[in-house]
């Protein structure tokens, strides 16, 4: 026996990838099993849905399931009715089964979902990934103007051996040793949005681990860890710097080069500059919420004693 995923999903057979999707979405968020308090039942439902929506999600899938369905309904005067292992002995499709036998099967034999409570948990069920969360150093001027930073983090991913289905010709993947996924390290380049505030927690959507069965990947969380600078340091908007000068340019006053956050500026140390006296340089410092306008580069002077 075929199942008829069209009825499955409530889609006509002629029904469009995107009609599939939608259907598929709106079932699969239904019978979730965090939704349904982990019910078998529900695992079970989410199985099928997932299997269905595999199958007439993908061209060539399709194409053999059509093959096959219509090979099936040829024959299945003879055969119709059995319990065909082969799809995981839910019995649906067979209306004959369907009726004798409802409550083990997830559908009922108009192919229409019984309530989820009915269904037990399936260790096949779609399920979301896991949502990461790290910690990461960002150096201050990354943080100030923006930037992008390179991060390497392990996660899990569907096995590519066995392509997330654990089994390689009827036995446990080899590779994960049939538990679907392995553990991969990646690196990605994290996008620092100038300004961002430390402790700022930027969310990168489906880079966590991956779903199993078919479900959706997790987030990636990442907190941004301000660096200490040996020079300059940030005071919301503000970069402030200790610059030493030497007794003469202090006494004396004269032009001084001073490095800031993205290039160097002259400026005027004016006669009689003492210590902890401030030089204020406009739109020099940090980013003001995310956008283009900037802080101030404070300058604050030391006056080297002889
Ligand atoms: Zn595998």
């Amino acid at each position: 026996m075929v199942r008829n995923y069209y009825k499955i999903l409530g889609v006509q057979p002629d029904a469009g990838k995107d009609e599939i999707k939608k259907k598929y979405r709106a079932l699969a968020l239904k019978y979730h099993p965090d939704t349904n308090n982990n019910s078998k039942k529900a695992e079970d439902q989410f199985k099928i849905i997932a299997e269905a929506y595999e199958t007439l999600s993908n061209k060539k899938k399709r194409a053999e399931y059509e093959r096959q369905r219509a090979y099936s309904s040829s024959s299945s005067k003879s055969s119709g009715g059995s319990n065909h292992s082969g799809f995981g002995g839910y019995g649906f499709g067979g209306d004959q089964r369907s009726r004798s036998s409802r409550r083990e099967g997830p559908f009922r034999a108009d192919g229409t979902p019984p309530p989820a409570e009915e269904f037990r948990p399936d260790p096949n069920a779609p399920t979301s990934g896991f949502d990461l969360q790290f910690m990461v150093d960002v150096p201050l001027p990354v943080m100030a103007l923006g930037g992008k930073i390179p991060y390497s983090y392990d996660k899990y991913v569907n096995c590519a051996y066995c392509a997330g289905s654990g089994q390689d010709e009827g036995k446990d993947c080899s590779h994960c040793k049939g538990k679907k996924q392995v553990v991969k390290s990646v690196t990605i380049e994290i996008k620092i949005p100038p300004g961002v505030a430390d402790q700022y927690t930027i969310r990168i959507e489906h880079k966590g681990g991956d779903g199993k069965n078919g479900g959706p990947p997790g987030n990636l969380l990442i907190k941004v860890c301000a660096m200490p600078h040996p020079r300059f340091k940030r005071v919301k908007n503000d970069i402030y710097a200790d610059v030493e000068i030497s007794h003469e340019l202090a006494e004396h006053g004269g032009s001084l080069e001073v490095e800031t956050l993205d290039s160097k500026r002259t400026i005027f140390v004016e006669e009689g500059t003492l210590t902890g006296e401030e030089y204020r340089i406009p739109g020099q410092g940090s980013a003001i919420l995310w956008g283009q306008k900037r802080g101030d580069f404070v300058v604050r002077f030391r006056v080297d004693t002889p």
